[in-house]
Parts: structure tokens; sequence; C-alpha cells
């Protein structure tokens, strides 16, 4: 047997069945590549799901890590801890946010914010405003908090009831999102893109128009970052392009580089909704994690990567253009923003199918939607790597 014969036997038969992983196993990687145990070589056109933010085993990343781990790693929140502290300074500065809360992944960072909207409007005596406004097609994570807001039916199918209270509009639809207002509502969770439901970009003024809601009915946007954020887009944090900011932002994915964080972020106004006593995180915002998340943020500027994801963004974008315009049978389109896009798949093409045959051209990519072939390259990919990936989805799924 092949080592890797031998781990796919291990793996069908210790790890839990609830994922359907590619049938090989990755050892190495650098920069875009990985390499499975077999030697072979694969483009990473995934970064983990947005989360690989300067690519796998960045030298000054890896450094961080070993400096940190020998410095020190977790002391509880029972005591400060310098590098959560600068973390929590670098982040509000770049988001013009005031308060920092840190926790461990982007469900965990959805639940904080609605245990935060919930009490606001408690600890302010109202306590009737518990309703809250999210979208169909968005995804705020797996735990039954953020399942809850989470729009997409076949996520919470059979794990019911939830925390209840939640009402779903389409994305985009203004008239919908105002006509579900009322003084009853705490917040408007919203993605400034929709990623995991099909890299859905929200129609121009539309963040705006829920800020304005929000206003008018005394409630608060809460706007999910977690896929967009951290120079995703080509900005700091994609609500930027739409001049839009929230009360609360939520990050996670990037912010690590590939390491457990999430944040959850909000305005003065806020500082005194979760007091001493109601929320909390054992491994929230440890000194490790944010000597890693604290690189991420230089690496960002050191390398220009918010400027040079705008620049790839838009190289991506014309060559996804010219894919759909010669392949109309394949693709019925291409969406998305800076290095968040993706390739959307005319009905009769199989979308699994699709991602095995890139693959088998030494392309990795995910799923988004039904039928959305997403790009969510590490930052620090190249154009050439954008263009070799392109060409290997022409050569997969089409004669050409
Ligand atoms: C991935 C994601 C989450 C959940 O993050 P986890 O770290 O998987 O819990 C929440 N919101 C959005 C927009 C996401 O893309």
């Amino acid at each position: 047997m092949s080592q890797e014969e031998e781990l796919l036997a291990l793996a069908k038969r210790y790890l839990y069945p609830n994922y359907r992983p590619a049938p090989f196993v990755l050892r190495s990687g650098r920069g875009c590549e990985l390499f499975d145990t077999e030697g072979r070589r694969y483009l990473d056109m995934t970064a983990g799901v947005a989360v690989c933010t300067v690519g796998h085993a960045h030298p000054t990343l890896a450094a961080t890590v070993a400096a940190q781990s020998q410095r020190l790693e977790h002391v509880s929140n029972w005591f400060y801890n310098e590098e959560n502290i600068l973390l929590a300074q670098e982040l509000c500065q770049r988001t013009r946010m005031d308060r920092a809360f840190f926790c461990n992944s982007g469900a965990e960072a959805t639940e904080a914010a609605l245990k935060l909207v919930r009490h606001f409007f408690y600890a302010e005596g109202q306590p009737e405003k518990v309703r809250l406004l999210a979208f169909e097609r968005s995804f705020h994570g797996r735990t039954m908090g953020a399942l809850a807001l989470t729009g997409q039916a076949k996520y919470r199918e059979g794990f019911g009831p939830g925390v209840g209270a939640v009402t779903h509009v389409p994305y985009g639809d203004m008239a919908a999102a105002r006509a579900a207002m009322g003084s009853d509502v705490a917040a408007i969770f919203v993605e400034p893109v929709q990623g995991e439901g099909g890299v859905h970009v929200a129609p121009p003024g539309f963040l705006q128009e829920l800020r304005g809601l929000c206003d008018e009915f005394g409630a608060l946007l809460v706007l999910d970052e977690v896929q967009t954020g951290i120079g995703r887009t080509g900005y700091f944090l994609a609500s930027e392009e739409d001049g839009v900011t929230g009360d609360v932002i939520i990050l996670a994915k990037g912010l690590g580089g590939g390491y457990p964080i999430g944040a959850v972020l909000c305005l003065e106004r806020l500082a005194s909704a979760l007091p001493p006593g109601t929320h909390g995180s054992t491994y929230g915002g440890n000194a490790f994690v944010s000597a890693v998340a604290r690189c991420v943020l230089n690496l960002i500027d050191e390398e220009n990567l918010l400027q040079a994801a705008r620049e790839k963004g838009e190289h991506l974008h014309h060559r996804l253009q010219q894919l759909v315009t010669r392949h109309p049978a394949v693709f019925s389109g291409h969406q998305g923003r800076g290095l968040l896009q993706a390739l959307v798949l005319q009905p009769q093409v199989d979308p699994r199918d699709a991602l095995a045959k890139v693959r088998q051209q030494g392309v990795l990519m995910t799923l988004a939607g039904e039928r959305a072939l997403r790009f969510s390259p590490p930052l620090v990919v190249s154009e050439k790597e954008l263009d070799e990936a392109v060409d290997a989805i022409a050569r997969a799924l089409t004669s050409a």
C-alpha cells in the first residue's frame, strides 16, 4: 500500500464522516502551492477557505510562531497579555471601531455578537427588542445561534428549535428588508459579499440602505466580515468600499492566517453591554494567536497586500470574463470582488464533477452556493498563478 492508501484507509476508519474531503492527503505547502504525500503539486485557490492570507509556510509568520511559542502562549483572561492589548489597538485603529472582544472562530464571533446585541437592549431597558433580521443564502456559522441566523434551510434542517425570532429576507431586496423591519428588531446581520451562499455581492447602495433602516428603527447593524475582511476584497473591510460602518463587525478566517482566532469589534456605546461575567472564552485573545494575527496585519502592510488584492482581483475578473464569453455553454457568469470571486456553472454541469476535473488538472478550489466555483486564494497569489488556475479550468471543463 502507498502512504496515501494507508492514510486514506485510516481516515475512513477513524475520522467522523461529516465532510467529503478530496481523495489525497496534503502534507506541505509554500506560498500558493500544496503538496500531497505522493509528491503531487497543487495550486491552492482556496487558502483554506479564505483563511491563509499570506499563503502557506510564510517565513515571517513561521518565525513569529516559533518566537512567540518560546516566549508565551496562554495565560487566560484573568490576566492581560501584551500581544492581545496591541492587537486590539491595531484592529480598532484599522477599522475605526472602539472595542475588541476575542474568541476562536467565526461562529463564536457570531454568537458573541448575538449575545452583545440582545444584552445591549436588555440593559437599555428595552427587553422587547429581540428579533433579528438576516438574509436568505447567508452563512454565519454552525453553532446553534449562528445557525439560526444562517439563511439556508439545508444547514438548519433537523436542528430545530433554534434561538427563535429571526426573520430572513432576500439579499439585496430593500423593500423586503423595510417591510420586515420593526421596533422589536435588535439587529440586522449581513455579509458585504455572501461567501458560502455563492459569492453574491451586495447590490450598490444596499448596505447603506440597511444602515439607514437600523438608524431609523433604533437597531444595530452587524457586519459579518468573517470571509470578506482582512483584505480579501482589496480593502481591509469589504464594507469600506460600500462606505458603510457597522455598530458591530465580526472577523475570523483571514485574521489568523491559518491559526484559529475570531474577533468582535464594536463602537463605544456598546462597551457596557456585556459586563464582566456575561460572556467569555478560555482561549480567546491568547498571547500566541494574538502575536500571529499582529504578524498577519504587519505583512498586509509590508507586502502591500490590499492594493495587490485589488489589482490581482481586477486581473482575475478579466480572465473570468473571457472564459465566460468563450464558453457560455459551461459558465453562466462570474461574480465577486477582489480575491473573492466565483465562476457560476450552467445547470447542466455537475458542480462536484467539475470540481474534481479541475483538481485533476492540479488546481484546488471550493464550491459556494449550489454551483459556484470559488476563488479565495492567498492574498500573496501572483498573476501568473491566477492565469495557471484559469487555464487549468478551461482545460478541465471545456474542449478548447
Ligand atoms: C466561515 C464563516 C463563518 C463561520 O466561521 P467558522 O470559523 O467556520 O465558525 C461565519 N460567517 C461567515 C460570513 C463565514 O464565511
